[in-house]
């Protein structure tokens, strides 16, 4: 911290991705920075519950914010990716087209694809879609192939966001809710429910919860409708039914339900868009299971042969407007990141790097330090990388990574040790599944849910 004692420079609020990103490229120079989450981990709220696709943003609205800052995000995060191992497979994308309507509206997004910067999409034929996705079902009628699309592993890259803040430097405050701010001529005190924090810039990275401090700021510019969307997981059996991101047509209803691999090696359908006024209504449920089914069937009837083994759902922080809302206010020193509502995990690099522009716009000396330290290698919990325990030389040299905990999902008493002895351990068991997958397969805990509960116990349990 510079300046007078316990005042950091910055505190960015909201510890999913785009907070930590933010929080990480500012740890990059001389600021003090510290990282406020409500929550007991950091990407616990909707970084952890998405379709995890690494968005080329081909069919953003040309010329917003949000179209720039994906594309941006797409070659940032992609090269980050690579150097700090975070699961990525580069399968591509095809949107299929199944009535006149939406074929006639091929050419449009194509054109759009290009307005905004991407020049790759084709427009095929039936007979190519059905080549490239055998178990589609009857009916396509064309397709546009979006090449760049892909899966990235969402809970790694929020990890590998946070852990590398830490490791620049700035300081995590799990558990700490912001209540209020107390803004001052020079200094900003945030109330939290772990104690006041002070501070002389405050970045708003909240998500859903955005708009409520926005207000504590005296701000009363958006509302944020939590929209839902619901997803169902199948078995990994079905993998090879599905080798690349099937797309549906975008309308004025959203972008539809797609069919995709998972970087874990299962299939996913959804999600489901319905605007909700609970914030925390990340439940599953009766009428959106029964859509995404007759959906799905329609779309690949094969795969319903197969079983779902899992569901899940997570809250886009839509606001009523068609673009992110990021705003500099000097007077009080703070930063709304708002309304990044269902394309933050692509984007959130760009956002932080466009944050840190504004920032460095209004005064502040955003160099980067020299000798900064390595961006962290994370463990790969993806399916096309090596795992642990297929590598025989690391099972030699450390007999952990060979003693499986976890049997649908492969996971080693190795990979668990070392996720309790990483730089942000996990504070409970969802915060374990996250790091290694454990209790994630088929079984869903079953068999090994009473010994991962023991591993989390016998290492402190919560933290
Ligand atoms: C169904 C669905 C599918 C999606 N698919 C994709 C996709 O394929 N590709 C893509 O790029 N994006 C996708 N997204 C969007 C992406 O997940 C989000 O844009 C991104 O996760 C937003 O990150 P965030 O950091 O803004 O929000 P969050 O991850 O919600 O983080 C905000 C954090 O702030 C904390 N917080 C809130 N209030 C306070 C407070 N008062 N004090 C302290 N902390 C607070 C919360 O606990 C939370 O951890 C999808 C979203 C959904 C819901």
């Amino acid at each position: 911290m510079s300046g007078p004692a316990n005042v950091y420079d910055v505190i960015v609020v909201g510890g999913g991705i785009v907070g930590c990103a933010i929080a990480r490229a500012l740890a990059g120079t001389d600021l003090s920075v510290t990282l406020l989450e409500a929550r007991a981990d950091i990407g616990d709220g909707t970084s952890k519950a998405n379709t995890a696709l690494l968005h080329t943003g081909f069919d953003a609205t040309p010329g917003t914010l949000e179209s720039r800052l994906v594309a941006r995000g797409y070659e940032l995060l992609g090269d980050y990716a690579e150097q700090t191992g975070i699961p990525v497979e580069r399968t591509g994308a095809l949107l299929v087209a199944w009535t006149d309507e939406e074929r006639d509206a091929l050419p449009k997004l194509k054109d759009k694809a290009e307005r905004n910067g991407y020049h790759a999409c084709e427009i095929v034929g039936a007979d190519e879609v059905y080549r490239r996705v055998p178990a589609l079902g009857p009916g396509a009628l064309a397709g546009l192939t979006v090449p760049g699309e892909g899966l990235i592993c969402t809970w790694t890259t929020n990890l590998a966001l946070g852990t590398d803040a830490v490791q620049r430097g700035a300081h995590l405050r799990r558990r700490a809710r912001v209540t209020g701010v107390s803004v001052g001529d020079d200094v900003t005190t945030v109330h939290t429910t772990a104690g006041d924090v002070t501070g002389r810039w405050v970045i708003n990275a909240a998500g859903l919860g955005a708009d409520h401090l926005d207000a504590q700021f005296g701000y009363h510019r958006f509302t944020v409708t939590p929209r839902r969307g619901e997803l169902l997981v199948f078995d990994k059996l079905t993998r090879p039914m599905v080798p690349l991101i099937v797309l549906a047509v975008p309308s004025s209803r959203g972008k539809g339900v797609l069919v995709s691999p998972t970087i874990y090696g299962n299939v996913m359908v959804g999600p489901t868009s319905e605007n909700l006024e609970d914030r925390t209504a990340t439940g599953t449920s009766e009428d959106g299971f029964d859509f995404l089914v007759s959906k799905g069937r329609a779309l690949m009837p094969s795969l319903f042969d197969d079983e779902i083994t899992a569901t899940y759902a997570g809250l886009r922080a839509a606001i009523d407007r068609d673009d992110y809302l990021i705003d500099l206010d000097p007077s009080q020193r703070y930063v709304l990141v708002g309304g990044i509502r269902s394309t933050g995990l692509t984007s959130g690099m760009a956002i932080a790097e466009h944050v840190a522009g504004l920032l460095a716009d209004a005064g502040l000396d955003l160099t980067e330090r020299p000798e900064l330290p390595a961006p962290p290698r994370m463990p790969n919990i993806g399916e096309n990388g090596m795992r642990p325990y297929q590598d025989a030389d690391r099972i030699a040299a450390d007999a952990e990574y060979g003693r499986i905990v976890c049997f649908c999902e492969r996971v080693t008493a190795g990979e668990i040790r070392d996720a309790f002895g990483s730089v942000i351990p996990p504070a409970d068991l969802d915060g374990l599944r996250r790091r290694t997958r454990v209790m994630n397969g088929r079984c869903q805990g079953f068999y090994c849910g009473a010994n991962t509960h023991a591993l989390l116990q016998a290492n402190g349990g919560v933290r």
